[in-house]
């Protein structure tokens, strides 16, 4: 068994969102080496500069409010207290500087020589299968046997993405649930259908090591592999519902423009990249139902390179600092349009029977865990908290609501319709 006090390397394919954010956390982490590697000295340029950053943010809590001042959901936590309890190996608490820190940052543009050494690698490379087997297949080949390669796939089968590693029973899902992993606690693990049992614990030992600054960090290992795993499963057919809302709206003449009430999506949207949440409905259209086929407002927004935040426009235009250039305000007339569809309660039933399909396929043995899977990853109730109680109208609800779409899929499951749920507590 490898013992997880020697894992010293750690390699990380990507550079952009996720790979940026989990190079911050396994360098407060402690490792000796962390490697980033990209497609372009530019990229990585960009990354080790985000980074210097976000690690300086973290030397007093002046700096951390500063840093987070023009992010709506962060900037009024209690960053004193925060970094007071922040469970990194004490790295910060410690007072180690920044400078040491990023000493140990290493960066690489092929990954034949960046992974070399790697005793953890965790691949964060754009959500396309085939873009992700080329890179297990040179992991394959240019890694320390012992090596345990792991990928951030946010929907995609680990058994798929490992095919052509020929180390299969090393490669896992270590799956960050948020665009900002040092905020969010929520970290999947997942097996292929050949991983070994090692390589699953050795992979959850090294994602609750990871330090979290909401709180302490929790890991939750599935039972088997599950395209979306848990928390993106349950909100992915959300997305069914919100694409023909807004290809619905479009059609009905009101522009993006007009419907600033849908906000919130738009700016979480742009947060986590368009063209991530596009390639993630495109595999599930292809996987699991046609009906995740992405709306044609998003295919606009990919075509015109509005890819989100991350390239400087998306739904929104994005300043420099952070902050959105234009602010969508709200149209009376749109809103007055959509209110019939903006309940909370079809959102909420969609979860919900979303949440039973994971119950129904083996995923966790009890919807206990699922809700507290959700609470830890989003801040908000677990589905079956409400669900429980409202199941048979809903189940009415959905029905209808499958109808009006012509979006099959959002019709409930044996496991909702049933009550059965109910016995897996
Ligand atoms: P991103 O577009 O910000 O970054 C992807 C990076 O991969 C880019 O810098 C790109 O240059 C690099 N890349 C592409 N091909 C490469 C190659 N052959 N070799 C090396 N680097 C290459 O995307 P992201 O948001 O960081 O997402 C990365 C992965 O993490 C995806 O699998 C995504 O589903 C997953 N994920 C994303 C989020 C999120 O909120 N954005 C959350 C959890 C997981």
């Amino acid at each position: 068994m490898v013992d997880i006090d020697n894992i010293k390397n750690v390699a990380i394919i990507g550079g952009g969102i996720m790979g940026s954010g989990i190079a911050q956390i396994a360098l407060l982490t402690g490792y000796e080496k962390v490697t980033v590697i990209d497609l372009s000295s530019e990229i990585l340029e960009k990354s080790r500069k985000l980074l210097q950053k976000r690690i300086e943010a973290l030397e007093s809590a002046e700096k951390c409010k500063e840093f987070f001042a023009s992010n709506e959901m962060l900037k009024n936590l209690d960053f004193k207290k925060k970094l007071e309890s922040f469970e990194s190996v004490g790295i910060v608490a410690n007072k180690v500087d920044t400078k040491t820190i990023m000493n140990r940052l290493y960066t690489e543009t092929e990954i034949s020589k960046g992974v070399k050494d790697a005793d953890f690698v965790i691949e964060a490379v754009t959500e396309k299968l085939e873009l992700k087997q080329g890179i297990f297949k040179q992991l394959g080949e240019f890694t320390p046997p012992q090596a345990i390669l792991a990928s951030n796939t946010s929907s995609m089968s680990i058994t798929k993405i490992a095919k052509d590693s020929k180390r299969p029973e090393k490669v896992i899902g270590c799956h960050f649930h948020t665009f900002f992993p040092i905020t969010g606690m929520l970290i999947e693990i997942t097996p292929g259908e050949k991983s070994s049992e090692e390589s699953l614990v050795i992979g959850h030992q090294i994602a609750q090591r990871f330090p979290c600054l909401a709180g302490k960090r929790f890991t939750v290992c599935l039972e088997k592999e599950f395209d979306g795993l848990i928390a993106n499963r349950i909100s992915l057919p959300v997305q069914i519902y919100f694409d023909w809302l807004v290809d619905y709206a479009n059609n009905n003449g009101f522009t993006l423009e007009q419907l600033g009430v849908l906000q919130m999506a738009f700016q979480i949207a742009d947060l986590v990249g368009i063209d991530t949440i596009y390639n993630i409905m495109e595999y599930f259209e292809k996987y699991v139902s046609p009906d995740f086929a992405p709306g044609k407002h998003m295919e606009k927004l990919i075509k015109s390179g509005r890819l989100g935040k991350k390239v400087g426009k998306g739904y929104y235009d994005w300043n420099e600092d952070g902050s959105i250039r234009n602010p969508l305000s709200i149209d009376e007339n749109a809103l007055k349009f959509l209110e019939k569809h903006l309940k909370e309660e079809i959102f909420l039933a969609i979860q919900f029977n979303e949440a039973c399909r994971v119950l129904e396929a083996g995923v966790v043995k009890s919807y206990r865990l699922i809700d507290k899977v959700i609470f830890k990853g989003t801040f908000s109730p677990g589905p079956f908290k409400t669900g429980k109680n409202n199941y048979k109208e809903w189940t009415k609800l959905l029905y209808k609501l499958a109808e009006e779409t012509g979006k099959s899929y959002l019709k409930p499951c044996e496991m909702m319709e049933s009550g059965k749920f109910l016995t897996l507590r």
